[in-house]
């Protein structure tokens, strides 16, 4: 079982439009996947077709232990993968983990009974380096970091990369990055190409091949419950979706041949 982080803690770059599709991607590739919706926002869990304001319980119960991952995870009724839904109470949790025991590693906690039901785990993170995002980071073995290809997006980066640094030296020995995704991506832009070059340059073969493009059917797909890669197959976003799932599934078959 590989679990990801899809990380980056500024908002609107593209995380959870990366996690719904590259679940929906990965489980149309015949991979058994499940989605974790690290977000109060609920918006993984709302692209994935499932409704948040009626969750009998969700990622939040399973942080705090009053509900397994068994009761809480559902299957998303349009993409063939599973989701462990979030929605507003997640919020809360944030200050009730504070004085709680192994706060930081509650839902490595709850995957590790399931090490067996899934080829890959997808968490969609929070907009913020916080103790949810925390959470997200403990439990995974690498993380994706979707980025705009604009000036101000390699600021951003260095926080994240300390972060994700110092959970590997606290936390979380396994914790790697596994790569940058380049989302959003416009190719007619001379910026664009040049962020594109830059990140190319420092992060070498860390840097995805697959360029997923501003495509308004993955930004449309959200409202229909349905992920964009199944939403619209043959849209230039679905495809560059399909594509980077294989592209991951190749990346990982590299490591078992390697070990
Ligand atoms: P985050 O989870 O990082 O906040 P989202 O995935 O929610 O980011 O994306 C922010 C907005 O950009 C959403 O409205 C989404 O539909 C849109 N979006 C994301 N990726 C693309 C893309 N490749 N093309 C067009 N719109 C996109
Ligand atoms: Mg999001």
């Amino acid at each position: 079982m590989h679990i990801f982080a899809i990380a980056n803690q500024k908002g609107g770059v593209g995380k959870t439009t990366t996690a719904v599709n590259l679940a929906a991607a990965l489980a149309a590739n015949g991979q058994r996947t499940l989605l974790v919706d690290l977000d109060p926002q609920g918006n993984a869990t709302m692209g994935a077709g499932v409704d948040k304001r009626s969750l009998p319980s969700s990622v939040y119960q399973v942080l705090l232990q009053l509900a397994t991952l068994d009761r809480a995870r559902v299957s998303s009724p349009s993409g063939h993968f599973d989701v462990l839904p979030a929605n507003r109470d997640l919020a809360g949790a944030e200050v009730e983990l504070v004085d709680l025991e192994l706060r930081e590693a509650r839902l490595k906690a709850a995957l590790a009974a399931h090490r067996a039901d899934y080829d890959f785990v997808l968490i969609d993170c929070p907009p913020s380096l916080s103790m949810l995002t925390l959470n997200g980071l403990c439990a995974a073995h690498g993380v994706i970091i979707p980025m705009q290809c604009e000036y101000y997006a390699l600021e951003g980066l260095s926080d994240l990369v300390n972060t994700i640094k110092k959970v590997h030296a606290n936390l979380n020995r396994e914790l790697k990055i596994i790569g940058l995704l380049r989302v959003m991506f416009d190719p007619r832009s001379t910026l664009s190409n040049q962020v594109s070059a830059q990140l190319e340059q420092h992060f070498g073969d860390k840097v995805f091949r697959t360029l997923v493009p501003r495509n308004v059917r993955l930004a449309e797909a959200p409202s229909y419950g349905i992920p964009g890669v199944l939403f619209d197959k043959g849209a230039k976003g679905a495809q560059a979706y399909l594509a980077f799932a294989v592209e991951l599934i190749e990346r990982v078959k590299t490591w078992k041949e390697a070990a």
